[in-house]
């Protein structure tokens, strides 16, 4: 095997290899070289990588890290690094760290001197993104939002006004929930894409206004199962052109009548639109 092997591991060297999310032909040659040349893979459920490993013919052993024993391992293996060894990390799927562990034993190797080498590979977030239609320059990754809907509320209303696109992770019991969430936090017409079972026979890429996402993702079932990404678009300032004549006049007529924020309170829920954008037109045009 060894003389197959292209890409070697080097001593001392923690690898943080990305292995598929769904398609297994989605793993490069360097990683598969690295799991087969590092003394020792650390990954976060064994049985599953096992599975990876024997489909790539690779016959490294295994060890567990996973969120419950990483802090108390990576003294252990950071020991085993320092005394020449190399070790590759791996997740269940995609890259490891990106919602999933791997935080603690970096961060001590970098913080102990080790060296730590990443490896370029699978990550849904990334694979969501670039085909989704949502812009790209700008993005931020937010993880899985929280699992009860207060909390989940909040965290909605703190990203609301971002003008980048905002992703998230979902699970499929949770889907619904979640999107009814964002319905209340975000209103209907904010665009939505829901990316599903990336890379696998039923990928599914679904761009909608946020109420009609909704409506769609409860009437199918279908659209509930699997593993999914969601993608928001930034917010958008209401811009001058979707100041039409009939929402210009709305705004004046009540503001002869009511204090202009008010005014634009009531034009902007008869619009759809945001009051704040109103409210800065109507200083800048009215008063
Ligand atoms: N580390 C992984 C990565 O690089 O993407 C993510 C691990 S996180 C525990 C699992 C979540 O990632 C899923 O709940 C889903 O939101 C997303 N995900 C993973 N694989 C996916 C796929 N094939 N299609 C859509 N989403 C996926």
């Amino acid at each position: 095997m060894t003389d197959n092997i292209l890409h070697p591991a080097e001593v001392s060297t923690l690898y943080i290899v990305p292995t598929p999310i769904g398609n297994l032909g989605d793993i490069t040659q360097r990683s598969i070289d690295i799991l087969s040349s590092v003394d020792v893979i650390a990954a976060e459920d064994t049985r599953h990588t096992g599975k990876l490993l024997s489909h790539l013919g690779v016959q490294t052993k295994t060890f567990a890290l996973h969120d419950h024993n990483e802090q108390q391992k990576a003294a252990y293996l950071i020991e085993r690094l320092q005394n020449g060894e190399s070790i590759a990390l791996v997740s269940d799927a995609g890259t490891p760290l990106i919602s999933d562990p791997g935080y603690h034993l970096v961060t001590q190797c970098r913080d102990a001197g080790v060296k730590v080498v990443p490896l370029p590979g699978a990550c849904a977030v990334i694979t969501a993104l670039c085909a989704s239609g949502l812009p790209s320059d700008r993005f931020s990754f937010e993880g899985f939002l929280p699992a009860k809907s207060k909390g989940r509320k909040d965290k909605l209303k703190d990203v609301e006004q971002m003008p980048h696109t905002t992703i998230f992770y979902e699970s499929p019991h949770r889907i619904t929930d979640s999107l009814k969430d964002m319905l209340e936090v975000l209103g209907p017409d904010r665009e939505v894409v829901m990316a599903r079972e990336l890379t696998k026979t039923f990928e599914t890429f679904k761009k909608l206004p946020l109420g009609e996402l909704v409506e769609w993702v409860t009437a199918d079932s279908n659209q509930q199962r699997g593993e999914m990404v969601l993608l928001v678009h930034g917010y958008r300032e209401t811009t001058t052109e979707e100041m039409s004549p009939e929402v210009i006049r709305t705004l004046t007529a009540i503001a002869k009548e009511l204090p202009l924020k008010k005014a634009a309170a009531i034009t902007a829920e008869l619009f759809s639109l945001k009051k704040n954008a109103l409210y800065k037109w109507g200083l800048e045009n009215l008063e």
